[in-house]
């Protein structure tokens, strides 16, 4: 595992390494996706119960840096209470702002979240940080796999 510059252990990084929010798998979901980073060797895998077109169950296992944990336990928080097509937007929208400039949006509209903007100045743990989402998508998209070196 890579090691994480001290900047980018922001207060909401740290919490939700250390605890993160709906971790465990799912023993039936519908849905589900194994993702891996293997330049840092993080591996996060989403579970999702659908119902109708909202999430009865949201979330995620794995291991990997403090990076790839918390920006998984963020989305997890962010996005099991939207509608299940609005979080597929949503995951779009904060993958494209992953990938802005670095003096581009300052995030502050996206909470929490905004803590992963410290990422964009350090391209190589970007990849740690939208490990999740992209899994997410995957999941979503009825595929098993997500891989940041296989984008589609
Ligand atoms: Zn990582």
């Amino acid at each position: 595992m890579i090691d994480t510059p001290k900047d980018l252990y922001d207060g909401v990084i740290l919490d939700h390494s250390k605890e993160p929010r709906n971790f465990g798998p799912l023993t039936n979901p519908s849905h589900y996706a194994d993702g891996r980073n293997p330049i840092c060797g993080d591996e996060i895998a989403v579970f999702l119960q659908t119902k109708g077109d909202a999430f009865s169950a949201f979330a995620f296992s794995g291991q990997g840096c403090a990076i790839s944990k918390a920006s998984a336990s963020l989305m997890t928080e962010d996005l099991r209470n939207r509608p299940t097509e609005q979080a597929k937007e949503r995951a779009i929208e904060i993958l494209q702002a992953l990938g802005q400039e670095v003096n581009g949006d300052p995030f502050e509209r996206y909470g929490d979240l905004g803590a992963l903007t410290a990422v964009r100045r350090y391209p190589a743990r970007l990849k740690c940080a939208t490990l999740a989402w992209h899994t997410f998508l995957a999941a979503l998209a009825g595929e098993a796999t997500a891989s940041t070196e296989k984008p589609k």
